[in-house]
């Protein structure tokens, strides 16, 4: 018994900082392209997932500033005010207003041949919520939008 808890400490420790030995990390890809398009529609979840680790790949030949995509988790009803106020955020801040409590993650804008991906929690998602996700660069969110379910 003494070694088992002993062990557990020990990948407990290993981990410290950044994850807990009880964590699933869930991973997701998503893409953006120079047409202005994802290349999903639709992001899921399981409920036992703790942490959602997520990649966004711009596939575009165009630079971030005429063609930048990032990827922006709202609730539903809180879409539209999000990329409205990403619209005057501007691009320094990714397009997204400083301290916006409605965002729940967002990755920064990238160009095209760029990757970049983010971490987060799950413990901010609830289940049977709806959920959508939009690049916040000017004018994207109309046709960059797709569903995000958890659970
Ligand atoms: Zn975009």
């Amino acid at each position: 018994m003494k070694v088992i808890r002993s062990l557990a400490l020990c990948s407990l420790l290993a981990v410290a900082g950044n994850a807990f030995a009880a964590d699933k990390v869930c991973k997701l890809e998503i893409s953006g392209n120079d047409q202005m398009q994802f290349d999903k529609k639709e992001l899921a979840v399981a409920a036992d997932c703790t942490q959602v680790e997520l990649t966004l790949k711009h596939t575009g030949k165009l630079p971030a500033q005429a063609m930048g995509h990032n990827w922006v988790l709202s609730k539903t009803p809180d879409q539209a005010g999000v990329a409205s106020d990403g619209i005057g955020a501007g691009f320094a801040n990714d397009h997204i207003k400083k301290g916006d409590t409605r965002v729940i993650a967002h990755t920064k804008i990238v160009g095209g041949g760029q990757t970049t991906s983010i971490t987060f929690p799950t413990s901010a998602l609830k289940k049977g919520e709806s959920y959508t996700y939009i690049c916040s660069f000017p004018g994207h969110s109309s046709l960059m939008k797709g569903a995000f379910k958890f659970g």
